[in-house]
């Protein structure tokens, strides 16, 4: 049984083992704007350039997110923000979607 890296690698690769590239722009992420209840309206949805990958850096295409208290913590202002404008989120599952150019 193939294992998750195999899995990974596999998806990063074309036929001719061609890395794949990314065509989307931009990606949709929920974004603490103001830490606070999460009824004051704080998070919100925002647009935001798809990151380009550094060396030994996997870009994934998320498909699925949890979020966790300590997600909920720092949405929440109970918790400091690492920086502004943070995206909550930090378990996902999704495709690979590219990686550094060699
Ligand atoms: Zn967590």
């Amino acid at each position: 049984m193939a294992g998750a890296e195999t899995v990974a690698a596999a998806a990063l690769t074309g036929k001719r083992g061609r890395v794949m590239t990314v065509v989307d722009k931009t990606m949709r992420a929920w974004s603490v704007t103001a830490p606070g209840p999460v009824e004051a309206g704080g998070l919100r949805l925002v647009d935001r350039p798809v990151p380009a990958p550094g060396e030994d850096e996997l870009l994934v295409r998320v498909r699925a997110c949890g979020v966790c208290r300590a997600d909920l913590h720092v949405t929440e202002g109970e918790l400091p923000v690492h920086r502004p404008g943070g995206v909550p989120g930090h378990v996902v599952a999704g495709d690979g979607a590219g990686c550094a150019a060699s």
